[in-house]
């Protein structure tokens, strides 16, 4: 079910990645790490992933050609339906994965951290489902504008801390979900919403989500009796890019591509393009690529999509973009709304926002490839979530 995804403490030439976490952190990591290898070793364990993974979240998803919008572009384009996953979004991988590691390892107790909220929700549903109490840090600003996670995260019984300090958004949260760590590592487990953070959190959670590119692989060829000329992600710190990526990376004839939100449809690229833009920085326990000040301070970003507004990205993304072995392009929100229409009156598919701007870039790229020849697309969630915003942004278009 999961790729073979070797354990990588830094990434490119050793420069991305690592470990940067204060002392007291440095067992707790070490604790996570012997568990992870141990577990994904155990036939016990993969199995009870496995029936969470089908009959908890629905798996596997399916893939779907876009039969419409592909005579449109003259290129077969497949869908990766993610947003068919329980809970609407890949992140139910992650947080499956992570939740029974927790359980395994004896922990009692899960935070994480949320910016919009959906990694709070999807951590919140597991939690209930596995039966561990959860706690979320959540900017008061963000918990103002995303009252709805909010709720759900308390419906399923988790306890949301706003985050006041700094600009009481995401990186703040971030902080504070680290400093209960800090304090509580004996019995608490800090589940991470992306494929980032120190060592070994970038590949545990690519292996976690390794099933979508595993999965999507196999069906491809099934389908499509074929390899895809190019695979598609969008990245907001680079999980489920890193799980599709993880089952074609060895496959030098599928190119990669990531889609990055550029916020503004006015091409300035200022938002949320942390590998179009991002200069290398520590920050959220790992050396990577940041949106940030000549100080060094962490910017607040800004896209039209949530869920893509990390400020950081995953190191192995940034490898991967230095090796040239995956392509970086921003997306505006601009085109992001129009694959979102696009896919909804052509295939009857509401995508996510985020998903959007993977959806966009394959529809910029597709005359890169020749006739005939096969796209895949990650849609990493479904578009409900986005449907007032989206009437909202029209609204005042108009
Ligand atoms: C959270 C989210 C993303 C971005 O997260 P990654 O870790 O980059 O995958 C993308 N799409 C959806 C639907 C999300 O909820």
């Amino acid at each position: 079910m999961f790729a073979d995804v070797k354990l990588m403490e830094r990434f490119g030439a050793g420069q991305y990645g690592g470990s940067y976490v204060s002392e007291s952190l440095v067992s707790v990591l070490a604790e996570v790490d012997a568990a992870f290898r141990d577990a994904r070793r155990d036939p016990a364990f993969l199995d009870a992933l496995t029936v969470l993974m089908r009959d908890f979240a629905g798996r596997r998803t399916p893939l779907r050609l876009a039969e419409r919008l592909s005579s449109q572009l003259g290129r077969k384009l497949y869908l990766k339906r993610e947003d068919l996953l329980h809970g609407g979004a890949h992140k139910t991988n992650s947080t499956l994965g992570q939740l029974l590691l927790a359980k395994r390892m004896g922990k009692t107790r899960i935070i994480a951290e949320t910016g919009a909220g959906q990694h709070g929700v999807a951590t919140a549903m597991t939690g209930a489902a596995l039966g561990l109490p959860v706690e979320v840090y959540m900017g008061a600003i963000d918990m103002e504008r995303q009252q709805q996670n909010v709720k759900r995260m308390e419906l399923f019984g988790a306890i949301v801390h706003p985050v006041r300090a700094g600009g009481a958004t995401l990186k703040d949260a971030i902080n504070e979900a680290m400093r209960d760590w800090i304090t509580n590592v004996g019995s608490t487990y800090h589940c991470f919403g992306t494929a980032a953070g120190p060592y070994p959190y970038p590949s545990m959670i690519k292996y976690f989500q390794s099933v979508i590119g595993l999965e999507a692989r196999e069906q491809i060829q099934e389908q499509a009796h074929q390899l895809p000329a190019a695979a598609y992600a969008c990245v907001g710190g680079g999980s489920n890019a890193m799980g599709l990526f993880a089952g074609f990376e060895a496959l030098s004839e599928v190119a990669l591509y990531g889609a990055e939100p550029a916020g503004l449809a006015d091409g300035s690229l200022r938002h949320a393009a942390t590998l179009t833009l991002g200069t290398t920085g520590v920050f959220h326990g790992m050396r990577s690529l940041f949106l940030q000040n000549e100080e060094g301070q962490i910017a607040g970003t800004h896209s039209v999509a949530a869920g893509l507004d990390y400020p950081g990205v995953g190191p192995e993304l940034v490898a991967l973009q230095e090796a040239g072995r995956a392509r970086f392009v921003a997306i505006s929100d601009e085109e992001a709304l129009d694959a979102f229409e696009t896919l909804s009156r052509l295939e009857g598919i509401i995508p996510a926002f985020e998903s959007s701007h993977a959806l966009a870039l394959a529809m910029k790229t597709a005359a890169d490839f020749p006739e005939g020849s096969s796209l895949l697309v990650c849609l990493s969630g479904r578009g409900d979530k986005d449907l007032d915003e989206y009437w909202k942004i029209k609204g005042s278009a108009s």
